[in-house]
C-alpha cells in the first residue's frame, strides 16, 4: 500500500530581512506558516494572512514538524532552539529543524546531537543571495545534515531558492558558507580597490563597472555591490555587523583548523573598521567607504 504523504506543518522563527521574505514565498506556495518572533511589529509586517503567530519556539515547536529558524548569530540560535523555552522543549517526535541562519559549524553539531537525542533531526541550511534572492526565491541553499533529511526537506527549499546543494553531514552546510562569505568579502575589497585605481587615475569607476562587467572579472558583487558604491546607497540588504560576524566564523574555523587566511584577515579589517565608527547597520558593501575615503 502506498504510504500516505503528510503536508508538513512549517514553523518559521525570525521575521527579518531573510525570514520575512521567506515566510512570504513560502505562503505563496500554499503553506500556512506559524510564526515566532520575539517582536510583535515583525508578524505585522508580514503582507500574508496565512499565518498563525506563537508565543514562544516551544508553542511554536509544538504544532509544528518542520521549524526553521533564520535569526542572527550563534547564540541567538542557541537560544530559539535549545534555550529555555526553545524549540527543543516542544520538539514533536520525527521532527525536522532547519537552521538557515549562518552561525558556527561547531555549534550546529551540537545541536543536531541534541535534536537527535530528542528522537528529532536537524539540518543546517544557510543560504547565498541576499534579500533580493530570498524575495525572488532564487536563493543559494548550503545543507548539511542526513540524506533522508535532505530529501524531505528539498520541496520546501525550492519554494525558497534555486542552488540547493546537499554539502555533507551535520555542520557541512556552514562550512560552505563561511567559504561563500570570505569570498563575497574579498571580491568586495577587490572591486573597491578597482574604483580607488580608476579615480586615482581621473577614469570613470562607472565606466571601469561597465567595462568588467562584460568580462573575467565579472561577478555578482561587483554587479550589485559595484553599483551600490557607485549611487553611495548603503541601505542595508545583508548588514556589516552580520558579515563581519561570519568572517569570524571563518576565522575561527581557521584557527581550529591551524591554517592561515590573510586575505579574510584583511577583508575583516575593514568591516571592523565599519563597527568601530558605528555602520554596523550598513550594507557590508560599506567596506568601500573606507577604503575610498580613508586611503
Ligand atoms: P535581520 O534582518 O537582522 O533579522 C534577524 C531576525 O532574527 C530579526 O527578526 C530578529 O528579531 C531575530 N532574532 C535575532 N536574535 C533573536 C533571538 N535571540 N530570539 C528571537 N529572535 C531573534 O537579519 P537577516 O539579514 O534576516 O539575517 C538572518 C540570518 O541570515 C543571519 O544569520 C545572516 O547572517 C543570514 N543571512 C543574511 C543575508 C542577508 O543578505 N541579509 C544573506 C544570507 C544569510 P528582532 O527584529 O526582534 O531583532
Amino acid at each position: 500500500m502506498q504510504k500516505e504523504k503528510v503536508a508538513e506543518k512549517i514553523g518559521y522563527i525570525g521575521l527579518g530581512i531573510m525570514g520575512k521574505a521567506m515566510v512570504e514565498n513560502l505562503a505563496k506556495a500554499g503553506h500556512k506558516i506559524n510564526v515566532y518572533a520575539r517582536r510583535q511589529v515583525s508578524v505585522d509586517a508580514l503582507e500574508t494572512n496565512n499565518i498563525e503567530a506563537f508565543s514562544s519556539p516551544a508553542a511554536l515547536a509544538e504544532a509544528s514538524n518542520v521549524i526553521i529558524s533564520c535569526v542572527s548569530d550563534t547564540p541567538d540560535v542557541e537560544q530559539v532552539l535549545v534555550g529555555p523555552q526553545g524549540v527543543i522543549d516542544g520538539i514533536q517526535a520525527n521532527s525536522l529543524v532547519i537552521d538557515m541562519s549562518t552561525i558556527s559549524p561547531e555549534s550546529t553539531q551540537n545541536m543536531a546531537n541534541q535534536f537527535s537525542q530528542a528522537g528529532a533531526s536537524m539540518l543546517d541550511a544557510p543560504v547565498s543571495g541576499g534579500e533580493v534572492g530570498a524575495i525572488a526565491a532564487t536563493l543559494s541553499i548550503m545543507v548539511g545534515g542526513a540524506a533522508e533529511d535532505f530529501a524531505r526537506a528539498t520541496p520546501i527549499f525550492e519554494c525558497l531558492g534555486k542552488n540547493i546543494i546537499h554539502v555533507g553531514a551535520s555542520g557541512a552546510g556552514q562550512v560552505a558558507k563561511a567559504c561563500n562569505n570570505l569570498v563575497a568579502a574579498q571580491t568586495m575589497v577587490a572591486v573597491a580597490e578597482a574604483y580607488l585605481l580608476a579615480r586615482s587615475c581621473d577614469v570613470d569607476p562607472a565606466k571601469v563597472r561597465d567595462a568588467l562587467l562584460g568580462g573575467f572579472a565579472y561577478s555578482r558583487v561587483l554587479e550589485l555591490h559595484g553599483q551600490r558604491v557607485l549611487d553611495e546607497n548603503y541601505v542595508a540588504g545583508f548588514k556589516t555587523k552580520l558579515h563581519a560576524k561570519d568572517l569570524r566564523i571563518a576565522l575561527k574555523s581557521a584557527e581550529t583548523k591551524s591554517i592561515k587566511m590573510p586575505g579574510t584577515e584583511l577583508s575583516d579589517h575593514y568591516l571592523q573598521a565599519l563597527l568601530k565608527q558605528g555602520d554596523g547597520e550598513l550594507d557590508s558593501a560599506a567596506m568601500a567607504k573606507v577604503i575610498l575615503e580613508n586611503t
